[in-house]
């Protein structure tokens, strides 16, 4: 069974090691082969930009090595998929090579695209990349008062960002003695403040009583850098000093290349994880490149990757699937002053926030250095 993972990221290298685990006698036996394809030689811990961007952690402490990761007996080609000839079985690299597969798994990721909207690339800041991070922290940094202008573009990696991210730079003003100087602006694209209903009346009143200002149904369609304004597609107008994004997401490029869905985001079965369609019988899809109605988050990365590998690994042992993917969800969030809560959920239960506390936030921050942990197979 020649089994290839295209795409090193978490949910790629989660799916990986716990396969390579279960198989590991088929793996020395020549039976399984497990192959990943991948395009960067290092695995970046993305959560962690949130913390780069406020200055509390540097790029370097969430990077290691791709193959430091991964379990013995997995093949990496750091060579990115060009083309995927799904009716023939195989992939086509970058460097022009042609990998042979029994099963496909499709992990590749999404990608932040604030250049969809006009004027948002140029004017506004955002902790999407190590880069960006960077340049995050020094233009707070800078900021010496005025208006903080929040925008959220969807669909959007990691749920909570826009409370997070809302919340911890509050605190940074504060720390800096800049909160009577300072308004806090959030706007979000939906009728309320989080597309988890629980999570917006979590969310609402604690904005409330920090005294910062919500606009729901905000989508933005164009920033004009000269006149510092942000504009809605609703008509409404908002002037910033400082702008604040949660850009809006695609697949990449390749997954839109190749015409494997909508916005490079595949068709994927809710349950079994699947591909849909023609060729959907050897192709898995996992993490952020599905198109499925639950958050683009780490966590879902991880629990979809059990789920695939335990399914494949009995299907190989004894020709029968035996888990189906339920949606489960968890998320922490960062509630600032120290404080952070969190969401779990799945497809048909809701999340249940409760009060932020101070236990919730270690145990957020203890994660971080964890997570080798997790993406090794071993939490
Ligand atoms: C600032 C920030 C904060 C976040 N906070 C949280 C959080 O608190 N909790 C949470 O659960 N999630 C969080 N996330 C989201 C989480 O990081 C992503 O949802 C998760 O990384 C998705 O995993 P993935 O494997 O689908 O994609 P990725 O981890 O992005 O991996 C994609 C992989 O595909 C590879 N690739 C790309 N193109 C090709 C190609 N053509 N061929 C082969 N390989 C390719 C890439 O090199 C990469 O290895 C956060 C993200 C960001 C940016």
């Amino acid at each position: 069974m020649r089994i290839v993972v295209v795409g090193g990221g978490m949910a790629g290298t989660i799916f990986a090691n716990n396969l390579a685990r279960r198989l590991s006698s088929e793996l020395r036996a020549g039976k399984a082969r497990i192959t990943m394809l991948t395009a960067s030689d290092r695995h970046v811990y993305q959560p962690g930009w949130l913390y780069v961007a406020l200055g509390r952690m540097t790029p370097d402490e969430l990077e290691r090595e791709q193959a430091s990761l991964l379990e013995p007996g997995i093949g990496l080609h750091v060579d990115p998929v060009k083309q995927f000839n799904l009716a023939d079985n195989n992939v086509v690299t970058e460097a022009g090579k042609t990998h042979e597969y029994d099963l496909l798994v499709i992990a590749t990721g999404s990608r932040p695209v604030p250049e969809d909207i006009p004027g948002l690339q140029e004017n506004a800041i955002h902790c999407y990349s190590a880069d960006n991070a960077m340049k995050f922290y020094d233009r707070l940094n800078e900021f010496k008062g005025g208006r903080i202008l929040v925008t959220v573009g969807l669909p959007h990696k990691c749920p909570m960002i826009p409370l997070e991210i809302t919340f911890c730079m509050h605190d940074f003003v504060r720390e800096r003695g800049l909160l009577d100087k300072t308004e806090f602006y959030y706007t979000y694209p939906i009728g309320r403040s989080h597309s988890l209903e629980n999570v917006a009346k979590w969310a609402s009143p604690e904005f409330e009583q920090l005294g910062i200002r919500q606009e729901t149904f905000f989508n933005l369609k164009e920033v004009d850098g000269a006149n510092a304004v942000a504009r809605s597609e609703e008509g409404s107008e908002i002037k910033y000093d400082l702008l604040v994004t949660v850009p809006p997401h695609r697949g990449q490029k390749v997954i839109e290349a190749n015409n494997l869905g909508a916005n490079g985001f595949i068709p994927t079965d809710r349950a079994s994880l699947h591909m849909q369609g023609e060729h959907g019988n050897n192709v898995i899809v996992l993490g952020d490149t599905t198109n499925l109605p639950i958050s683009k988050a780490g966590s879902t990365a991880h629990f979809e990757a059990e789920v695939a590998a335990e399914n494949v690994a009995s299907l190989i042992k004894t020709g029968r699937a035996v888990r189906a993917y339920d949606g489960k969800v968890f998320c922490f969030i960062e509630a600032g002053r120290g404080r952070a809560t969190y969401a779990m959920f799945n497809y048909s239960k809701p999340p249940q926030p409760k009060a932020p506390n101070a236990a919730m936030h270690a145990f957020k921050m203890a994660y971080n250095k964890l997570y080798w942990a997790s993406a090794r197979g071993v939490l």
